[in-house]
């Protein structure tokens, strides 16, 4: 059993973790950057190190630092939240070669899923329907061209070591194709150092519906059904909920089996999502995130379980404490996500928070790592909070997320809630109907 765990993160995630060590009795390192020793995590952690200077290269992602910061503190595993070293294979390799244990995946199976052709080709392998498209990277014009032609306009091109919605290009025809193509690799190469890219059928009016999935690394492998994140900005996710509102018990069973099964058959181990585009009541698979999502709490709200304690649990070897028929959904979860900007144009707001109060009551989670006087500093991603509801249906938690937002106080700088207040009021956010391009189309014109 672990004594101590390393954070390598910051923010919410980083107190999200810190409060499952407490509870499991395991003590908690959290690593900071000097831009962040006045911060929550470090304040909350048993101990910490400072790993750098604010440039996250020279401190979140510096591997080296992160390493020392174990082996001074005697950490025995790092749990890497989202984002940062969370999905970096090499990283895995050289923690376990430290004789460290990364809380995670296995370094194969993250490059495996870290590739996207790897990925989709993986997928279907494992029976996992995928979204029509190119065999492979596609190597010029001709050959991208030739796909366009075989598939029938609009495609997408997508880059192979895609993320975070970067890389992306719509091609609605023939003429558009060399302009879309040739932008799509060079903004790949800018972004990721790669300029490979595949291409995919464009899906009209897909909803983002994604299967929370659970592995022990020994051959369980279950599922907590899906969220449905459709509500974007980007391809950033903004608002999401689960269970999904057009996912019917049955369609829920069907493909939470192939995705379950998949996990099993790999030996997955620990936490992921498989990420679909869902239309006309089909499956695609897009990706899969082989890492805890930041919109996990709406799965744990349902289901009543804390994802964090399982990842912990089969990191040590343990077997996970509940299998698939202990499982039940429970209600209606909501998640937004709180950003520090500014609209309409949701430009970064970093600065000092001079009033910060937390919404609660029943059914009511707030996970932020702000406090009065707290300052926001320039350099990371503007997640301030992510507000979470929890209600026996989906009225509501939509009340009930309503109620909360009226609670919440955040001075001093600005942020995304006025842009909830606004989506609330939306017949097509009441009703659940929104697909992938909903968010895009009413920005446009509300905004
Ligand atoms: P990333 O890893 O950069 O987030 P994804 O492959 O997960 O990229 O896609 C992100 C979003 O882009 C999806 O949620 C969806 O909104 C859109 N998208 C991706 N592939 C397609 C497609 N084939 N058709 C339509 N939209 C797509």
């Amino acid at each position: 059993m672990f004594d101590k765990i390393l954070i390598a993160n910051r923010g919410e995630i980083a107190l999200r973790v810190i409060r499952a060590c407490r509870e499991m009795g395991i003590q908690s390192v959290a690593v900071h950057s000097t831009a962040d020793s006045d911060a929550m995590h470090v304040r909350m952690a048993d101990e910490s190190v400072c790993i750098g200077p604010p440039s996250s290269t020279e401190s979140y992602l510096s591997i080296p630092a992160i390493i020392s910061a174990c082996e001074v503190t005697g950490a025995q595993a790092i749990h890497p939240g989202y984002g940062f070293l969370s999905e970096n294979a090499n990283f895995v390799q050289i923690v376990e070669d430290h004789g460290l244990t990364f809380i995670g995946p296995s370094a194969e199976h993250i490059r495996i899923m870290g590739d996207k052709i790897t990925a989709k080709e993986t997928a279907r392998n494992l029976g996992i329907p995928v979204v029509p498209g190119s065999e492979g990277g596609v190597p010029d014009l001709a050959a991208a061209k030739q796909i366009g032609a075989d598939f029938g306009y609009p495609v997408i091109i997508k880059a192979t070591a895609g993320g975070g919605g970067r890389g992306m290009q719509v091609a609605r025809s023939d003429a558009e194709m060399e302009r879309a193509f040739q932008t799509a690799r060079s903004e790949a190469k800018a972004a990721f150092g790669n300029d490979e890219v595949y291409i995919e059928k464009y899906l009209q009016k897909p909803r983002h519906i994604e299967l929370q999935v659970f592995g022990d690394g020994k051959g369980v492998g279950i599922h907590l059904g899906e969220r449905d994140c459709s509500l974007q900005r980007r391809h950033q996710k903004v608002f999401e909920e689960a269970p999904g509102p057009s996912i019917s018990p049955e369609e829920r069973a069907r493909i939470g089996k192939i995705c379950a099964d998949a996990v099993a058959t790999m030996g997955y181990r620990g936490a992921g999502t498989i990420e679909f585009l869902y239309e006309d009541g089909e499956f695609y698979f897009i990706e899969m995130n082989t890492r805890l999502q930041v919109e996990h709490p709406v799965t744990e709200a349902i289901f009543g379980v804390d994802l964090v304690r399982e990842q912990i649990r089969v990191a040590e070897g343990l077997p996970m404490s509940f299998g698939q028929d202990d499982l039940s959904i429970n209600g209606h979860a909501i998640e937004v996500r709180i950003n520090a900007e500014k609209l309409p144009n949701f430009a970064p707001c970093p600065g000092r928070i001079t009033q910060y109060h937390a919404p609660g009551g029943l059914g009511v989670r707030m996970d932020s790592a702000l406090y009065d006087g707290y300052s926001i500093p320039p350099y990371y991603d503007s997640l301030i909070g992510k507000l979470i509801v929890h209600g026996r249906d989906r009225p509501e938690a939509l009340a009930r997320l309503n109620r909360a937002l009226g609670e919440l106080i955040v001075d001093g700088v600005d942020t995304t809630v006025p842009l909830f207040h606004a989506l609330l009021q939306e017949p097509d956010i009441q009703s659940g109907n929104y697909n992938i391009h909903w968010l895009e189309r009413w920005l446009e014109t509300n905004l």
